[in-house]
């Protein structure tokens, strides 16, 4: 623990916001494989899209399964080259800039557009327009190491505004004085394209993980993946086991990347009041694909206990468990838990 704490101080005086995540969110614990001695477990992970992937399959066909990881991992390099911002010549770096992009990538154009619906059905909650209160916080803590002035968040705020995002087949268009950002989804996306390509390799158990986005690829009568999800301020210790079936779960959390002690200036913000979203210290979501897993666990993040658990409730197929700051435990009403394994 002394030993994290040290690293994670270290990391974030030289990399601060931009720094690499080691905290695992949820982690693996249990896998059950069919007693079939001829499955074998190929693993890997890389770095990518500011993240750490790892692609876990349990094969017969160890030749294919290497061909179809490789492919999956060309898959997320390509989706890191189109919507990575921390890369000058990214697409949406490029928009970032331009404020227009003619013939956008499918990719891009994807991501806007469900990140836009959830932006409506959260009630703008989730807004990817939140890149330049981001930027104010980076600067003045890397800059003076201090929280920004009520005035310049005031003055950043005017910028975040997604109904000014205008996302066209031909073209999106992003207000003069905006900048967007995908990091609340594109790491689900990446994990749903990469289980594709296993997928149509016929890759039948698998785990895609993105430091806490995660989406399992398994027959149940093979066995089901069991994921630790992790006390977000005791890492050794775990909340739930939750059992994954053919689904996904994603974890936002204010201790993945943050500016002060307190954690109360860090990477998710709430875009009604320009300051860091702090009712809650993690969202976890389980749906059946880990695009919607990835925006969702931000938006409730944002939204906080009630409004978060009622737009969990309201969405078919989707459930949830958060923390709050005081630390209390709530689960949707169809959450699932293995309590044999805790
Ligand atoms: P992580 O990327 O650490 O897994 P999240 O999925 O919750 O965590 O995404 C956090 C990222 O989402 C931030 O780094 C930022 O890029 C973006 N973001 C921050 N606030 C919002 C918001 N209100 N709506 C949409 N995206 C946001
Ligand atoms: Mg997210």
């Amino acid at each position: 623990m002394v030993m994290r704490f040290a690293l994670k101080k270290i990391l974030r005086k030289f990399l601060l916001f931009n720094r690499t995540l080691i905290t695992i969110v949820v982690l693996l614990t249990v896998t059950t494989v069919n007693a079939n001695s001829f499955f074998q477990k190929i693993q890997r992970s890389e770095k990518l899209m500011d993240t750490f992937f790892n692609i876990t399959v349990y094969t017969d066909k160890p030749e294919m399964a290497e061909i179809s990881i490789t492919e999956a991992f060309n898959e997320i390099r390509k989706i890191e080259s189109e919507l990575n911002i921390y890369n000058e010549d990214s697409e949406l770096s490029r928009l970032n800039k331009n404020k227009i992009l003619k013939s956008p990538s499918a990719d891009l154009k994807i991501n806007i557009d469900r990140s836009l619906y959830y932006s409506n059905l959260s009630d703008g909650a989730f807004d990817i327009t939140v890149q330049p209160i981001l930027d104010l916080y980076k600067r003045s803590f890397s800059e003076k190491n201090f929280a920004p002035s009520g005035e310049t968040i005031s003055e950043e705020l005017k910028k975040v505004d997604y109904k000014r995002v205008i996302a066209k087949d031909q073209e999106i268009k992003i207000g003069d004085d905006q900048r967007i950002t995908l990091g609340g989804i594109a790491k689900g996306y990446a994990v749903e394209k990469a289980v594709e390509i296993l997928k149509r390799h016929n890759i039948t158990m698998a785990l895609v993980d993105a430091s806490g986005n995660m989406r399992a690829l398994g027959k149940k009568h093979e066995g089901v993946w069991n994921v630790a999800m992790a006390d977000p301020r005791d890492m050794n210790n775990y909340i739930a086991i939750i059992p994954l079936d053919n689904n996904a779960v994603s974890t936002s959390g204010d201790y993945e990347r943050y500016f002060d002690d307190k954690m109360e200036y860090h990477h998710i913000i709430n875009p009604k009041t320009g300051f860091s979203a702090t009712e809650l210290i993690s969202a976890t979501i389980v749906t059946d694909n880990a695009f919607d897993a990835d925006a969702l666990s931000t938006a409730v993040f944002v939204l906080g206990k009630e409004k978060g658990m009622d737009l969990i409730e309201s969405l078919p197929g989707v459930e949830g468990l958060i923390i709050t700051r005081e630390r209390e435990v709530l689960r949707s009403s169809g959450f699932k838990e293995n309590k044999d394994n805790k």
